[in-house]
């Protein structure tokens, strides 16, 4: 739902402010029409629905992989294409992971988005709306903004919709926002908006490697970033994932774990997430299971804490990376 949209039509009609929550905690809540706010005038209910669409994108294409996972392709009202994924966890888990942009102008060398057009930042309608789509059909509890797009690049409206996610049933400490190490995003964090989790994609212990894989690095290089991460953990008083992408031969070597390990301390502000390479045209290839495992026990050895990502959807391309809205990219078990 446009909410600005929303607010204007109701401040036409000279409706008083409180319609606009009432249609809000609707839509929250999963409604799918109009119909089913009785607590608003019919007459209202019906010059709504005209005027203010329920949803603020148009769902072009859906996707299911046998775990579970969903990914839903829309375009918003000027035909700009975003994708968001549903990951549904034998736990009971439901988390949504989240697009801030359509496309992204960073250009990681392992990563499908990186390599379409962007598009544009997202608005905070705009973000809502795909956590809302899945909210319809049941209930979630995570966010990830781990979609397409930089969400430090557009943090007003990840910001904006950090507030209003709690109203969907997912609180702030159950959100993570994920950066490539964009400082000043970091700093903000740090110091504004809901106590949110914050993810880094690090990928490389060292910066020659690092800025080979992640040209944003150049600018924001690694001791910098990590010194951000500090301040941040700090404040917020909670670790930083660190998302650390296995790629073979690139950056899983034994030496690689251990400048990784005195990189972020055994003091616990860094926690580690190993993160299997999930196909994408770059030709890179993941690391094998085996050498992700000695990755993992040469962090713990030096008391870094590191878990593996399970890869989902990996056929339905819903995977972390994978995000790039390729009309062919969804042709398995496409839903009706
Ligand atoms: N721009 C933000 C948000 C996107 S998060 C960021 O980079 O953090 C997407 C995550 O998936 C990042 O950690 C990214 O590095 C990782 N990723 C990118 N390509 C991947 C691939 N092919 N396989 C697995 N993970 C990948």
């Amino acid at each position: 739902m446009d909410l600005d949209l929303l607010q204007r039509t109701l401040a036409e009609r000279g409706e008083p402010r409180f319609r606009a929550r009432q249609v809000w905690e609707w839509v929250a809540r999963g409604a799918e029409s109009y119909e089913e706010m009785t607590n608003l005038p019919a007459a209202l209910r019906a010059e709504l629905a005209a005027a203010v669409p329920l949803s603020a994108l148009a769902l072009e294409r859906e996707a299911r992989a046998r775990d579970g996972t969903e990914k839903a392709l829309f375009r918003t009202a000027d035909d700009r294409p975003l994708e968001a994924v549903l990951m549904r966890y034998r736990d009971g888990r439901r988390s949504v992971c989240l697009s801030s942009q359509s496309g992204c102008p960073l250009t990681c060398t392992f990563c499908a988005t990186g390599a379409m057009r962007f598009g544009r930042n997202l608005t905070a309608s705009e973000i809502l709306e795909q956590a809302l789509h899945f909210r319809r059909r049941e209930a979630i509890d995570h966010v990830v903004f781990m979609g397409m797009g930089e969400p430090m690049l557009n943090l007003d409206a990840v910001l904006a919709a950090c507030e209003r996610l709690p109203d969907l049933g997912v609180s702030a400490r159950r959100i993570a926002v994920s950066t490539v190490g964009w400082i000043p995003g970091i700093e903000r964090l740090a110091g504004e908006g809901p106590p949110v989790r914050l993810a880094l994609s690090l990928h490389a212990p060292e910066d020659a490697l690092r800025s080979e894989l992640m040209p944003v690095n150049e600018r924001y290089p690694l001791g910098d970033v990590l010194a951000a991460c500090r301040r941040w953990s700090q404040a917020r008083r909670a670790p930083v994932f660190v998302e650390y992408l296995m790629l073979d031969g690139v950056n899983d070597r034994y030496e690689q774990a251990v400048a990784l390990a005195r990189l972020l301390g055994s003091d616990g502000a860094f926690k580690v997430n190993l993160i299997p390479y999930n196909p994408t045209e770059a030709g890179f290839a993941g690391s094998s299971r085996a050498a992700i495992d000695a990755f993992r026990s040469a962090l713990g050895e030096r008391g870094v804490m590191a878990t593996v990502r399970l890869a989902r959807g990996r056929e339905i391309d819903a995977a972390c990376g994978q995000l790039a809205a390729r009309a062919e990219a969804s042709a398995v078990t496409a839903s009706p």
